[in-house]
């Protein structure tokens, strides 16, 4: 199983694309990641078999595109996603985000 950069079309397995995400944001349920060969970076959802990529809306995050990843798993803690792959767990952790000002 090989999961592919959207940007460069590299292929990555497993480990190495899972530890490349980064940044947590619970609010949105979005994990960062950077690709580690073009340095492309891309906001996804991982869910349960299959991870999810698309573009925020309206406040919201709408997923176009699926890339199927059989036996994908996810735990979400209060600072962290863990994700999930046959024996393996990568825990992305959020950054603490300042409060924006509204109105
Ligand atoms: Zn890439």
């Amino acid at each position: 199983m090989l999961i592919p950069c959207l940007a460069c079309e590299t292929r990555f397995r497993p480990d190495e694309y899972f530890r490349a995400c980064h940044d947590y944001n619970r609010g949105m349920d979005l994990v960062a990641w950077t690709c580690p060969r073009c340095g492309n970076r891309d906001d996804l959802r991982v869910l349960p078999g299959e991870l999810g990529f698309g573009y925020p809306r309206r406040g919201r995050f709408a997923v176009d595109d699926r890339i199927r990843v059989p036996g994908l798993r996810r735990q979400r803690g209060d600072l962290r996603l863990d994700i999930t792959l046959d024996t393996k767990v990568w825990r992305v952790h959020s950054r603490l985000r300042h409060l924006a000002a509204v109105g």
